[in-house]
């Protein structure tokens, strides 16, 4: 048995570094650590800090490490274990039992860097928390149905979960900060809720604070007015894990980035945990300072997409189970087929069917769910297939402006009407948000979406003829 030299290591890293780049290298290949190697059977034992990184790594790049270190080694076969720390920690110390040398690492790894706050640190804290802004631990805004355990998870999310759950595990410790992105109504502030209530239910003297941004915001405007910055920042310092739901919604909001990017430094610094949503990656942000969506993408980034059939029954199935309703397969099976794009939408359903059966007193069936939400389906499946793209080439037909023109800063007459026209067709026939609008046809600012909504309404109200040619467009969309 020999061990596999430091050099082989680093050359290791850098080829894998250049065939799937710095994040997976940073995130997940630094994770590991090399245990040994055994020459004579070709076996490379390889330390993981915990499960997560343990399966992660093995499903996912135990061929990248065979594949490498078999050239680099030199040889024609090697086989690539996986340990878990503890367990390598005691192989460990049976290979220097027969004086031969391992990593030595491993166990670093697992002091716990949070410090261990006491009750009494934790009361103190509590104090000067509601004397600065009438802090108190209640007001860590917790939902307590949102849990690991309420999350149906698949394909879809697993990753975003088990990165979830990890955190909540190690806060501070292991993926900081933690950015689950994804579309509206997948589970992002659910995963956000869960890790806040396992922290807390487990580590009592943490202080736990999930924040919406838009709280941040209005918070921040406050204590700028009133000038009380200083314990605005002093709160957040004092908290030992932050939640912060939703920062898309710091897009073009310049000072509140500002004392965020302090505020994330600070806890970052001092290994606090910080969790964060956002509806897309912040790199693809617009409005959004450089330094800041690199801060934002430090750490562990996991995305949530839309569930598959079958975790949408799950998914249904518990929460109707939640409610103490029986809900059968067969209309969940129904309910699930519906074209709706995300799990809110979906849950919405399933309280209508729900509500409607027991305000008039029927059971739950196939039926019944059909009548309550078969028209309704119907006009989403139509819209669905429409995409901004789409919206676009039909304006480009009609007002002859093309893609580069809607975007452009240009505000003349027929540019800006042609403009408007399509941000009205992206709002009724997509489910997309103002927002996403906005930032499609590059617009600084939402506001001028919902703008040219109340514009084109009243045109079609008001106008024979822009309504007519309105329906026209409007029938070639479908
Ligand atoms: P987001 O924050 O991504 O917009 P939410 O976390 O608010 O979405 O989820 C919307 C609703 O869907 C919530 O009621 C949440 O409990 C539910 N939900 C989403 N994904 C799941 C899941 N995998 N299992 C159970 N419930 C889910
Ligand atoms: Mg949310």
């Amino acid at each position: 048995m020999i061990l596999l030299n430091d050099q082989i290591w680093q050359d290791f890293l850098k080829i894998v570094r250049d065939e799937v780049g710095s994040r997976v290298v940073e995130t997940w290949i630094k994770a590991v650590t090399i245990s040994r190697y055994d020459h004579s059977t070709g076996g490379i034992y390889l330390s993981t800090p915990n499960l997560f990184v343990k399966n992660w790594v093995e499903s996912n790049y135990k061929d990248l490490f065979a594949k490498h270190l078999k050239r680099l080694l030199g040889v024609d076969h090697v086989t690539i274990y996986f340990l878990l720390a503890s367990s390598s920690s005691a192989e460990q110390k049976s290979t220097e039992q027969k004086g031969l040398q391992a990593a030595s690492d491993v166990d670093e790894s697992f002091k716990t860097i949070l410090p261990a706050v006491s009750a009494a640190v934790k009361k103190k804290k509590y104090e000067v928390l509601k004397k600065n802004l009438g802090y108190q631990p209640n007001l860590s805004k917790l939902n307590p149905i949102y849990t690991f355990d309420s999350f149906v998870v698949g394909e879809n999310n697993q990753f975003a979960y088990a990165s979830a759950m990890a955190v909540a595990e190690k806060p501070g410790q292991l993926y900081n900060p933690l950015l689950l992105y994804g579309g509206s109504g997948l589970g992002k502030t659910h995963l956000l809720h869960a890790i806040g209530n396992t922290i807390s239910q487990k580590n009592p003297s943490l202080v736990v604070l999930y924040q919406s941004t838009d709280r941040f915001i209005t918070e921040f405007i406050n204590a700028s007015r009133f000038d009380g910055i200083a314990k605005f920042q002093a709160k957040y310092r004092e908290v030992d894990v932050l939640l912060v739901d939703n920062i898309q919604f710091l897009v073009n909001k310049e000072q509140t980035q500002e004392i965020f990017f302090h505020i994330f430094n600070s806890l970052y610094e001092s290994n606090k945990q910080i969790v964060l949503s956002c509806d897309m990656l912040p790199r693809y942000l617009g409005g959004l300072v450089d330094r800041l969506k690199s801060r934002l993408e430090w750490g562990l980034v996991a995305d949530v997409q839309v569930p598959t059939l079958e975790t949408k029954i799950s998914i249904l199935m518990r929460k109707a189970q939640a409610q103490d309703v029986l809900v059968g397969a067969d209309v969940a099976y129904f309910i699930a087929q519906q074209p709706v794009s995300n799990v809110r939408e979906l849950e919405g359903s399933l309280i209508r069917v729900i509500a409607y059966a027991s305000l008039t007193s029927q059971e739950i069936s196939v039926e019944l769910a059909k009548k309550v939400l078969g028209i309704h389906s119907e006009v989403k499946l139509a819209s669905r297939q429409i995409d901004f793209k789409f919206i676009v080439n039909i304006v480009k037909k009609h007002f002859s402006y093309d893609i580069d023109q809607l975007r452009s800063k240009d505000r003349s007459k027929g540019v800006s009407h042609a403009r408007q026209v399509a941000m009205y067709l992206m709002k009724t026939n997509t489910d997309k948000s103002l927002r996403e609008i906005g930032l499609y046809l590059e617009r600084k600012d939402h506001s001028t979406v919902s703008h040219a909504l109340q514009r084109i309404t009243d045109l079609k109200l008001n106008h024979e003829k822009f309504s007519a040619q309105l329906k026209k467009i409007e029938e070639e969309l479908l």
